[in-house]
């Protein structure tokens, strides 16, 4: 395993990520750029006369992603509502000029186990249902996230395939005459109300939500709530609070045309051609990963450097990032990138150690970053506005805010950019 500096040992690091997108590709660029003794690309510049401490390693870096390439999963609701933006919302990753390195593989495959004491996993290669291929590995990354459903998420696997996915969604929603319900006011269902409404402003499109508070689940200040619904009926979509679904009937409408009639538990009944349910829980995608790391609803019980808990063997040796961890505060893509970056630079770290032998414990624990505790903070795109909540920013709302956390593209250029995936260009 290798030093560019000591030569000793050629063989370079062997660096398996499973799971290719905000925060995986994130701990897998900032490793790399580590590596080659470069800044890492999502770290702080470093203060002015700040020494950046360099260490140059080989390293062999592969991911595996069941997709074919980087899906932006943020902006899923323009996607389901857009065909130009499904066609921008996906890009395969051999299109993408910041992966083109041959020290960097990606692989289409599922993950399927990993075993911490021997330091390999077996994932399974896209269209091959019954021969795992073993993958022998130095350092783990977990980053597959959480298992989402449609049409919350497509379920697609190839670029193609996710085109049509879409594409008849959008199709079917936008032939609607009576009109398209989504149930679900939290997050993603407001979001998806709100992108449908703006880029369809014919459509007659409802929200419901059973509380009579949106986002109702998240421990956020009530202004964040109450925000959000004043800018979706600025948006013209029409929110239905403190509405339960009961039962949704086929029904032929005045016309003999098939359509649905939604029943609420409060009595009221309304017609519809297309319900989305946006309510479901997703769940950790972390059914390879032994049971004494994951909590009991499948979230890995990282410490604060992100690595496994410390009684898993080869516990340094081992991270996991992003949306698959226990951690305080709301699932989001930015903590999933910054949690990316904690772990590129504390696996550089341990790389280090593995050559400095002599440096004493506590001095090798000093140099890991550690995460903080993560408070409620959310950005929310309404429409042509975006509500936002931070502790020390408080409620903020309007273009300005969409602009700043979402630019005109749901947030794919801030990300794109952020991770340099179009190579050092920013575009
Ligand atoms: C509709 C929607 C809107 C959102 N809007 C926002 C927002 O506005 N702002 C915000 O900050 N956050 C938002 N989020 C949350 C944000 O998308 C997540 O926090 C973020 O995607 C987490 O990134 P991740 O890398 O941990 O996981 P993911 O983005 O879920 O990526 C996991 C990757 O792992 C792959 N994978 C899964 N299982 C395996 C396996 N066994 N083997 C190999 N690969 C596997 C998947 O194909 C996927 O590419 C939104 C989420 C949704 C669903």
């Amino acid at each position: 395993m290798g030093s560019l500096a000591g030569l000793q040992t050629p063989e370079p690091f062997r660096v398996l990520v499973a799971g290719g997108s905000y925060s995986g590709l994130s701990a897998a660029l900032n490793l790399q750029d580590l590596c080659r003794g470069l800044l890492p690309r999502c770290g702080a510049a470093p203060a002015e006369g700040e020494h950046h401490e360099s260490t140059e390693f080989a390293v062999d870096i592969t991911i595996v992603d069941e997709r074919d390439g980087f899906y932006h999963l943020i902006g899923s609701p323009l996607a389901l509502a857009s065909e130009t933006f499904t066609e921008k919302c996906w890009v395969k990753y051999d299109n993408i000029p910041g992966l083109q390195s041959p020290n960097l593989h990606v692989l289409q495959g599922s993950v399927k186990s990993v075993d911490p004491a021997r330091k390999v996993a077996t994932y399974l290669p896209y269209g091959n249902t019954a021969d795992p291929q073993e993958i022998q590995y130095d350092y783990f990354v977990a980053a597959s996230g959480l298992r989402r459903v449609w049409p919350v998420v497509p379920q697609s696997l190839r670029r193609k395939q996710y085109l049509f996915e879409a594409g008849d969604h959008i199709r079917a929603a936008t032939a609607s005459r009576h009109g398209v319900v989504i149930v679900g006011g939290g997050a993603v269902g407001i979001e998806m109300a709100a992108e449908l409404k703006l880029v369809h402003s014919h459509l007659n499109v409802t929200l419901v939500h059973s509380r009579d508070k949106l986002l109702s689940s998240e421990v956020l200040p009530d202004e964040v709530k109450y925000r959000s619904l004043e800018l979706l009926r600025e948006a013209e979509v029409n929110v239905l609070m403190s509405h339960r679904l009961d039962r949704t009937e086929e029904i032929k409408d005045d016309r003999g045309i098939r359509c649905l009639r939604l029943h609420f538990t409060n009595g009221h009944s309304m017609l519809a051609d297309q319900v989305t349910l946006a309510v479901s829980r997703s769940v950790p995608t972390t059914s390879y990963l032994p049971n004494d790391v994951l909590d009991e609803e499948g979230y890995v019980r990282i410490q604060a450097s992100l690595e496994f808990p410390k009684e898993t063997p080869n516990s340094t040796a081992h991270f996991a990032v992003g949306d698959l961890v226990r951690w305080s505060g709301i699932k989001r893509c930015g903590a999933a990138m910054h949690m990316g970056y904690y772990a590129a630079h504390n696996i550089h770290q341990r790389m280090r150690e593995l050559q400095t032998q002599t440096v004493v414990e506590e001095e090798k624990k000093s140099k890991l970053l550690e995460l903080d505790e993560i408070p409620p903070m959310i950005g929310l795109a309404v429409g042509k506005k975006a509500v936002a909540y931070w502790p020390e920013g408080g409620v903020t709302y309007g273009e300005e805010v969409m602009k700043s956390f979402f630019g005109d593209d749901l947030g794919f250029s801030i990300c794109w950019n952020h991770l340099r995936l179009g190579g050092n260009k920013v575009e």
